[in-house]
């Protein structure tokens, strides 16, 4: 049974525990590899045992910028241990990967996240699909549990949140307070911004040029609002930067002439990892929530950005995903 709780249940959680296993989802980007960083520095500093770590513990090279993880380690790394496990940003139980050691010794399993499409698991869960990023929640975690926040902290949870926000273009009036609050306590912004939103290699600028030729547009797709579409082949992938091919979801949400944006990420031959996103307004319908797209094919996310993973050939794969997008 998963009890929901609100930040000062889960700090109440967190007070029960002397070790604990601090873990984010597969593939992390900088909301997972924040909100855990910042926690896990928040409770080392209470003279709590951590162990951060995700599924297999390889951090991007992109996201060393965040203080804090420097000190993740290789998943298969961390002992088994009565005690709890939190799991930061992870919107179902297979997003955190080969964790089931762990969490069958667990006594306890505080989930903490922000997505909608999260079915619910963990002895106790801290969900609000209405905050900006999972950050946004641990810092009230934090604040309820009266734990001080120094400026690393601080830039962990800002890193979080900056990116989940898409530099504040979303996340309202809330989110510019949570930030407030994090650079008034010291968060660094500047360098790490331009590290994790702007900065690649010179060499990705090529790649980036020959990839965006294979750019596809339906226009009459998604119900007249249109679809822009993007493959990246494990060819390409397995010589690239994780982060770079990541980034590559930006270029295709700014087509004017699709409302819905598909990036097909081939990491392993043959698996495709996908990347939906969607934005309101011109032709067609209103919004596509495609989390619901997502889930339906067992992955899951925000209404206007979701993912999921897809087996076959990148023909069957496209067929599935156009005829579910409609
Ligand atoms: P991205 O496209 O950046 O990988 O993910 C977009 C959003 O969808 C993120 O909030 C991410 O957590 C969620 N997401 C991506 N892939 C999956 C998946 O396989 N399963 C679930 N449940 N959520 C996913
Ligand atoms: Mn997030």
């Amino acid at each position: 049974m998963t009890t929901p709780v609100d930040a000062a249940g889960a700090a109440e959680v967190l007070a029960r525990h002397r070790e604990v296993t601090v873990l984010c989802h597969l593939r992390p980007d900088a909301d997972a590899l924040g909100s855990s960083s910042g926690l896990a520095r928040a409770l080392r500093a209470r003279g709590v045992t951590v162990h951060h770590s995700f599924d297999p513990g390889v951090v991007p090279e992109a996201l060393g910028v965040i203080p804090g993880t420097d000190r993740v380690v290789p998943l298969e790394q961390v002992p088994a241990h009565d005690g709890l496990v939190v799991t930061l940003d992870c919107a179902s139980p297979d997003r955190v990967g080969r964790w089931d050691r762990l969490a069958a010794a667990a006594t306890e399993v505080l989930v903490v996240d922000h997505h909608g499409s999260n079915p619910g698991f963990g002895s106790h869960i801290l969900l609000d699909p209405s905050a900006a990023s999972t950050a946004t929640l641990v810092l009230d975690v934090l604040d309820a549990g009266g734990f001080p926040l120094d400026e690393e902290t601080a830039t962990s949870l800002y890193a979080g949140l900056v990116t989940d926000t898409g530099s504040f273009r979303w996340g309202g009036a809330a989110s510019h307070e949570t930030a407030r609050r994090l650079l008034a306590a010291g968060a660094e912004s500047s360098e790490l911004t331009h590290a994790l939103l702007d900065a690649h290699s010179f060499a990705w600028l090529r790649v980036l040029g020959d990839l965006l030729t294979t750019v596809r547009l339906e226009p009459d797709a998604v119900g007249g609002g249109g679809s822009v579409w993007l493959a990246v082949p494990h060819e390409v992938i397995s010589a690239a930067d994780e982060d770079d091919v990541e980034s590559l979801v930006s270029h295709l949400r700014g087509v004017r002439e699709a409302r819905v944006a598909v990036l097909l990420k081939e990491y392993l031959p043959g698996e495709w990892a996908v990347s939906l996103r969607s934005r309101p307004g011109g032709a067609g319908p209103g919004l596509v929530d495609v989390s619901a797209i997502a889930a339906a094919l067992g992955g899951g996310g925000h209404p206007s950005a979701a993912g999921c993973t897809m087996r076959g050939d990148l023909r069957t794969v496209s067929t599935r995903l156009r005829d579910l997008l409609g």
